[in-house]
């Protein structure tokens, strides 16, 4: 009768036992469950768009790059991934499609070479990396996470920031890489114009002709996103305008102007003019707006563009995410290479001014 009774209770600690590793076990691999929604937005430039010079073949690569863009990112985010990861697979791939004014096929500078600025910033420590010119950066998005992770300081520009690359394991490509007959027959075409004209020539080359829907188009990159810890990852990545010279840098580099992220209000990424977005702390100032008037994230973005850039004769736009993860955009020239998915998981694809 003891030694049953012993048995029995013997049986019962084990069950006791394996029940309490079993549930640490299942606890330990289960992933985290979170409420909080997930969105992610993007584009691809903005500019003078113009619908009826724009082929229905060239209208759905860009469509499709899109597409692909935010559901990789969104893909990253719904999986539990960071939103910095989110933002920095978006745009490597645009930076690696020659459809857009980052990495490979980015725009030419004066001397007939190509220099690209990136930045990242995540909202959760402020914590923010950039590059400036580098010359030989595949993903200069990748850098600028690098300098945000593993450098104390923000911004790194030319040959510095190369070296840095190497020492973090990048590997160099060379500026060749970055050119197309595209971009190099527009800055021949800059070039070319008559100095007296404010008006480019007609095109001529078939090239040119292809895609003369988009010849005043800025084109840089960029997107904003928030993960299910409630974090915001802003990102911007650009060649900069065509026959940029003098080691001009935009406003793409530069935190505060071309990117902002900030968990207390939201992720604003910019296109456009760089010297204007500068001047007006373009992104800063519409999470400020946001922060400190109360007002929508759209609201912010309406005030700061189609108010405060156009009174300064400033061309762009921008898109965002805010902390309880609406996205919104605004340009104010013809239209700007956009998407998103939003909190419910609804997508939108559009380039053109839709109303
Ligand atoms: N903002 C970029 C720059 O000024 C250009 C662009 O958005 O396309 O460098």
């Amino acid at each position: 009768m003891n030694s049953t009774y012993r048995s029995m209770a013997l049986l019962i600690k084990s069950l006791l036992i394996m029940l309490i590793v079993f549930d640490t076990v299942l606890v330990s691999a289960a992933p985290e469950i979170s409420n909080q929604p997930v969105a992610i937005i993007i584009h691809g430039g903005a500019g003078t768009i113009k619908r009826e010079l724009m082929s229905d073949e060239i209208e759905s690569e860009y469509r499709a790059i899109l597409k692909e863009a935010i559901t990789r990112g969104h893909t990253i985010l719904r999986k539990g991934g960071s939103s910095s990861e989110a933002v920095v697979a978006a745009i490597s791939l645009m930076e690696d499609s020659p459809l857009f004014n980052a990495g490979y096929g980015a725009v030419f500078n004066h001397q007939g070479d190509i220099e690209l600025d990136a930045s990242i910033m995540q909202g959760s420590d402020l914590n923010a990396g950039a590059v400036a010119s580098v010359r030989r950066i595949k993903n200069p998005i990748k850098l600028a996470r690098s300098v945000m992770k593993a450098s104390p300081h923000v911004m790194l520009a030319g040959s510095g920031a190369e070296l840095f690359a190497q020492q973090q394991g990048f590997s160099l490509v060379s500026n060749e890489y970055f050119k197309t007959e595209r971009r190099r027959l527009q800055l021949e075409r800059i070039i070319n114009q008559q100095t007296s004209s404010n008006h480019l020539p007609k095109p001529v080359h078939p090239l040119l002709v292809k895609y003369q829907f988009d010849e005043k188009k800025l084109g840089t990159v960029g997107a904003v996103a928030i993960d299910q810890q409630g974090n915001i990852t802003a990102g911007t990545s650009t060649g900069g305008m065509t026959n940029k010279r003098f080691g001009r840098i935009g406003d793409a580099p530069v935190i505060g102007a071309g990117t902002y992220a900030d968990n207390n209000s939201c992720g604003i990424s910019a296109t456009g003019h760089g010297e204007y977005f500068i001047r007006a702390a373009v992104a800063h100032d519409i999470c400020a707006r946001v922060a400190y008037k109360g007002i929508s994230l759209q609201a912010a973005q309406d005030e700061v563009i189609q108010i405060k850039l156009v009174n300064m004769n400033a061309s762009g736009g921008v898109v965002g995410v805010d902390k309880d993860a609406n996205i919104a955009f605004s340009f104010n020239s013809l239209g700007m290479y956009r998407a998103g998915i939003d909190k419910h998981g609804k997508s939108f694809v559009q380039i053109f001014q839709e109303h």
